[in-house]
């Protein structure tokens, strides 16, 4: 495994940034942890899951309109992973380290695995971001080229247009093979995962266990072959690519950078400002956006205090911005989600006619 450190330093960006936010958290009195804000999102988000899911199920209805469910379910699923899940398993959602263990299990819910997305998020891709060969998150090789140090093979040319394609198919690859490839290797790209504990070994089986019975064993039992195939097709695709997007256009843009890790590196920045050049923002001010991707449209701020809710980013934004002017640190940020959307296109576009 490559060993890649960071140039930290006394004073400099990272130390004035966490004085400056902890600093607001002090001066308004407030815990950095979930809120009110949050508990009613997921007193929203939970039983909408579970109301679309019972309804696909009991209810007789027009082709038509089971498809659009679906893709309703998959949408309602991914918006649990980007505003509970995700917050849970970094810690953030609750002061209550219970509550996070409990809400992080939403994971297991969607199909993935509590302890293996903390592996592959939490450690892997927000230590080592768009660093290739480590980030978990940018190695869709040979399929994608995502950075401007993979190969490149002549398939590439069209990946702008088979890319978003590609996006739908990823959380079925999570549920069908990333989660047991993860399991059986113990590793994710170069890095070895943790020690898993008896309870994990259970916690793991026994929610794959369950999720076979109640998203494939039942809605098979209940509607039949053909109908459960297009309605888990049109979910996950729905579920593949809202992630994927929103996860995508935050690192993987014309304005970020990238760095490589074959062989041991040592990255000549702050760990911070790492975090800072391979992260865009996008649709600050729409506050609509901001409810329903989980404040991710703020990874700048959750890059930088991943262990502070998203709740809190848009009030952390000027302060991070006025660091950045102050450290000469460019802080990206794309004023609507189509503008992001329009730069990961032309990114994937210009990686797959050039070196
Ligand atoms: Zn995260």
């Amino acid at each position: 495994m490559p060993k890649v450190t960071f140039l930290n330093q006394r004073g400099g960006f990272q130390e004035t940034l966490k004085a400056r936010v902890d600093a607001y958290f002090a001066e308004h009195q407030v815990k950095p942890t979930g809120n009110t804000a949050l508990h009613i999102k997921t007193a929203v988000l939970l039983p909408s899951a579970l109301a679309l899911y019972i309804v696909l199920l009991a209810v007789t209805m027009p082709a038509w309109l089971a498809i659009v469910l679906s893709g309703l379910l998959g949408l309602a699923l991914a918006l649990i992973g980007f505003n509970v899940m995700h917050d849970a398993c970094h810690g953030s959602y609750s002061t209550k380290p219970w509550l996070n263990e409990l809400m992080g299990l939403t994971a297991n819910c969607l199909g993935g695995n509590a302890f293996m997305w903390k592996m592959k998020h939490n450690v892997v891709h927000h230590t080592f971001t768009n660093v290739d060969g480590m980030d978990d998150d940018i190695q869709l090789q040979p399929l994608l080229r995502q950075s401007n140090n993979q190969k490149r093979y002549w398939i590439h040319r069209l990946q702008h247009i088979y890319g978003f394609l590609l996006y739908s198919g990823t959380s079925i690859l999570m549920v069908t093979a990333a989660d047991y490839r993860k399991y059986f290797t113990r590793r994710i790209q170069s890095t070895p995962i943790a020690h898993m504990s008896t309870k994990e070994h259970v916690i793991f089986w026994t929610s794959k266990v369950l999720y076979m019975f109640f998203y494939c064993a039942l809605p098979i039992m209940v509607l039949g072959w053909g109908p459960w195939l297009v309605g888990f097709f049109v979910m996950h695709a729905c579920m593949g690519m809202a992630f994927a997007i929103v996860f995508q256009v935050a690192h993987v843009v014309e304005d970020t950078h990238f760095e490589v890790a074959r062989t041991d590196k040592k990255i000549e920045q702050e760990w911070a400002a790492h975090q800072v050049l391979t992260t865009a923002n996008f649709a600050m001010r729409n506050k609509v956006i901001s409810w329903l991707t989980g404040g991710l449209n703020f990874q700048i701020e959750h890059h930088l205090f991943p262990r502070i809710s998203h709740v809190h980013y848009p009030k952390l934004s000027p302060i991070v911005q006025e660091v950045c002017r102050e450290h000469g640190i460019p802080y990206t940020h794309y004023r609507t989600m189509g503008g992001a959307i329009a730069s990961h296109y032309r990114f994937l576009r210009s990686l797959g006619r050039k070196d």
